[in-house]
Order: structure tokens, then sequence, then C-alpha cells
């Protein structure tokens, strides 16, 4: 079998650009292919095929380097935030049991005390030194023919719901997927893509970059994500992809209409996008944003079609994605009903890594059931609603957070809103609600209330408001419900 390496890179042109810094450095596609060869050539000499190797890099383009090296000699590649602390990153490391870390030098230390002696600790820094590269370049294989399916990298999920869960991602599912992006988005080796997201998640990593390498387009790399940076870079690229968070930010940064002039795509996705942001983007950029709804298990699965983008909706499956949304009891439910999304693909998921079969996601006639709440339209536009884990029971009825969330969001002062559920003994959960004030007026708990009955019916007004100064929220912008349930899971005791 093809790794992705070898079937991306009949679309590649060796002189072309792949990918430039604002710092003038730039890679063209040649040089990818002999950065990506040499130390492929290394990391083979210690690791053999379905090995996995753990990154906690910074970020820079030596991690899509070191990455693409492992996927040429068949090493599993496992990113990590190099941020997480060790606590966090301890069950996660042993888990994914690798044979070699690879760690910005200054991490070096940190990394040692994670792993057992016998794994291999090497360095590299943003500038493509440290001790993975020391030395002679070896004799070792580059690219090794591969048995199908074979795993190109563990994604560990964000752990929004619960611990993080290792998805094994064959190569095969993440080249249908890039390829159906890129199809659906129509890019071409003329696009540029702005980068500015982290390399250790799905969107940053294996989405936007796969997509790129698919048609052999390039990529302008920015140290990190600052508005302003953003748009000072947009008039030189075709494409920009982010999630909501960041399009809250440039939608107020000044000059944001000049500089997007020239934009082909504005991309949005892994966590709910409002439509008042899709509006308000609109409004300030001249862009409607493309939305994009995917997961670490799956990849993307839909994006807004390019002629007809609608607020509110994640758009339609990609070609080869098998959509449906389904009852408690797995029927299929009429359109625009809400049920849990279940979504197949030509290219199967390889489960989660060194999971008990009670703890792999449930499957139902090939497809998986992704736990994702949402509707489809008449006409297959999907909308996402929220999720089976964070929705209430509360006296028998169902409740979903979102939709309260987005009442209270309408409501004088509240900025953002958080509703989750804590035990209570009338109701079996209660609904309760935190929110976050817009800094303009005080949030009065009673008048929200009040104004919100004349909004929704009873059980789905909150039992107890909270004002917070701030709801948590992960490194994606994605609401942690579950922190807050946890905070006041004794109110109502
Ligand atoms: P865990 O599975 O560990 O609880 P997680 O599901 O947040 O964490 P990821 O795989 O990183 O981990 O994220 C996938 C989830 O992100 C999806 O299941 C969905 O709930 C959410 N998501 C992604 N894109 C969108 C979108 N466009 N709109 C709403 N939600 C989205
Ligand atoms: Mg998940």
């Amino acid at each position: 079998m093809q790794s992705l390496f070898a079937d991306f890179s009949a679309a590649w042109q060796p002189g072309a650009t792949f990918l430039r810094t604002p710092g003038g450095r730039s890679w063209t596609y040649g040089e990818l292919d002999e950065a990506t060869s040499e130390l492929a050539a290394r990391l083979s000499v210690s690791l053999g095929a379905g090995d996995r190797l753990v990154s906690m890099l910074e970020r820079s383009e030596w991690n899509i380097f070191l990455y693409l090296a492992c996927t040429r000699c068949g090493v599993v590649y496992v990113p990590l935030n190099p941020r997480m602390t060790p606590a966090e990153l301890g069950p996660v490391i042993a888990d994914a049991d690798p044979s070699m870390l690879v760690c910005d030098p200054v991490l070096q230390s940190k990394a040692e005390q994670l792993v057992e002696a016998r794994v291999l600790v090497r360095t590299l820094d943003r500038a493509g030194g440290g001790s993975l590269r020391h030395g002679k370049v070896p004799a070792g294989v580059v690219d090794r023919e591969l048995d199908a399916p074979h795993p190109a990298a563990i994604i560990f999920t964000s752990g929004t719901t619960g611990t993080p869960k290792g998805a094994l991602i064959p190569h095969a599912l993440f080249i249908g997927k890039a390829r159906a992006l890129a199809g659906a988005l129509r890019f071409t080796s003329s696009d540029c893509l702005l980068h500015a997201m982290p390399l250790y998640h799905s969107h940053g990593l294996f989405m936007t970059v796969h997509a790129v390498l698919s048609v052999g387009a390039s990529i302008l790399f920015l140290p990190k994500f600052d508005a302003g940076e953003v748009v000072r870079a947009l008039p030189d690229v075709t494409m920009f992809s982010g999630v909501p968070t960041m399009y809250t930010r440039l939608a107020s940064e000044p000059g944001l209409k000049a500089a997007a002039a020239a934009i082909r795509l504005f991309i949005c996705g892994s966590a709910p996008l409002k439509p008042e942001l899709f509006e308000a983007f609109q409004r300030e950029s001249g862009h409607r944003l493309v939305e994009v709804w995917g997961m670490s298990e799956t990849m993307t699965n839909t994006a807004s079609p390019l002629g007809d983008r609608r607020a509110g909706s994640a758009g339609k499956a990609l070609p080869g994605v098998l959509l449906r949304v389904v009852d408690d009891r797995g029927v299929e439910v009429p359109p625009d009903t809400a049920g849990v999304i279940e979504v197949g693909f030509t290219a199967p998921f390889g489960g989660y890594w060194r999971r008990p079969p009670e703890e792999q996601p449930r499957m139902r006639e090939g497809r998986l059931v992704t736990g994702d709440i949402g509707q489809l339209s008449p006409d297959g536009y999907l909308t996402i609603l929220g999720r089976t884990t964070e929705m209430i029971i509360s006296g028998g009825y169902n409740v979903y957070p979102r939709e309260v969330e987005l009442a209270l969001e309408e409501m004088p002062g509240v900025a953002k809103a958080a509703v989750f559920a804590v035990p209570h003994k009338d109701f079996g959960e209660a609904v309760v609600a935190a929110v976050e004030s817009n800094g303009t007026s005080v949030i009065d708990a009673a008048v929200v209330l009040r104004k919100l009955r004349d909004r929704l019916v009873p059980y789905k007004i909150p039992k107890a408001l909270f004002i917070e100064d701030m709801l948590p929220t992960t490194e994606l912008g994605k609401l942690q419900r579950k922190a807050l349930a946890g905070k006041y899971r004794h109110y109502f005791r």
C-alpha cells in the first residue's frame, strides 16, 4: 500500500513553493521531499512500521516535516500539546506507548521524566536543530511498503466530554477525506492557505495541511494566531482556516474588509459557529464563512457548498460520506427533526487505540454513531445542535443546552451562556445556566429568567442561573459544560 505521502506527492511540482514564513524562509516541494526523506532515514534506523512517535513540538514547519517523515516510513505519529502539564501528558503518553518522543530542546528533561528509560528522547527545535538531526544521515529506509490498513496517526480527542481517547487513523482515511474536502472546496495548486492553527489537533495538522498537500497548494505559516498579523497577511494568500473564536477576533480587526478583498475562502470548524457570528463576519469582511463539521475519529464530514453557504448550518455531506440522523432506536428521523448523527465513509476509522471493546465507538450498519446531535434540512443541510452526553433529561423532558444558550445570549448584558445538568431530587436532572457578562450592563438573574419565559417552555427554563467572570472553554473554543456541571453538582443537595 502507498503512504499518504506517496499518494499526495503525485500532485507536486518540485520547484513550486510548499511553505513560507513571514520571516522570509521558504520551502519548495522538492525541499519538502528532501527534509522528510532525511528525517525518515534517521527515524527508520530505530523505529519500525507501526511503532509510535510522540511529538511535543513548538509550532514550526519542522512539525509538519516530522509528521510526513513518519508517514513515509510507516511510523505512527502522535501529536501532543507541549503546554499540557505532566499530569495531563503522563497518562496519554503511557497510553500511546511510544518508542520515541521528540520535543523541543527546552522540554528535554520534562520529557525524560515522562517516559520509561527504553523510550528514545530526541530534540528538534523551530529551526530544525536538535539531537534528532545530529550526525551523518544514515542509509536508513525512507519509504516503506505498508500493509493496508496502515495507521498514520493517533489523534487524542479534545476531552470535551471525558478523558481524551486515541483515535487511530489509517492512511486511507486521511487520503480519502483530504481529496473529498479539497474537491468540494475546489482547492487548486494556485491556492495559498494562511496557517495559524495548533499542529496537534485534527483541524490544524490533518484537515488543512492534507488538503493543501493533496493538490500541491502552498502555506503561509504564521508563528501563532494574532488577529492583527492575520489581517496583515491576508493580501498574500487565498484562504484562511480557523475556529469560531478566531473569527470573533478577526471581525473586530480594523482593515479586515480591504485586506480580505481577494480571499477565496474563509473556513470555520471545530466548535459551534453561531449564526450571529456568521452574519457579523460577513458584514465586516464581505465573506460568507464556509463551515465544516468533523471529529478526530472521522476527520471532516460536511462543508458548506461554495455556492450556497447558510448561517447556522455546517453544510452538506462531502462526497463519499454517508450521513444519517436517527432517533434513540436507530431509526432515521424525518427532515428538520433532531436526532443523533451517524456517519460512514469509504475508508473506515481504526477505532480507539488500545481500548477494550466496551469503550470502542458504537457502529451501526457501518456508520459511526457520533454522539453529536443534529438535524438535516429536506435539501441535505446539516445543523449541529449539541451532543448526546450534554443533553439534559429534566423531569422526563429532553433539553438541548444549545437552544437555551442561544435564547440566553439574546438577553440584556449576556455575552455567552452555558447550560448544563445538575442532579436534582425531583427532576432527576435540573437545567442550570452560567452566563458571562458582555461588560456593558449588570446582569440581573431574576430579570433574565423572567424574560426567558417569553421565549421557552417552562421545562427548558434554568432552575438556577450563575454569573461567571469567564466561562471555561478548551483551546479551540469549545465550551466545557462538564467543568461547570462539576462545580455546581451539589447545588440542589
Ligand atoms: P471528546 O471526544 O474527547 O469529548 P471532542 O469531541 O471535543 O472531545 P474532537 O474530536 O477534537 O474532540 O472534536 C470533535 C467535536 O467537535 C465534534 O464531535 C463536535 O461536537 C464538535 N464540532 C466540530 N465541528 C463543529 C461544528 N462545525 N459545529 C459544532 N460542533 C463542531
Ligand atoms: Mg468527541
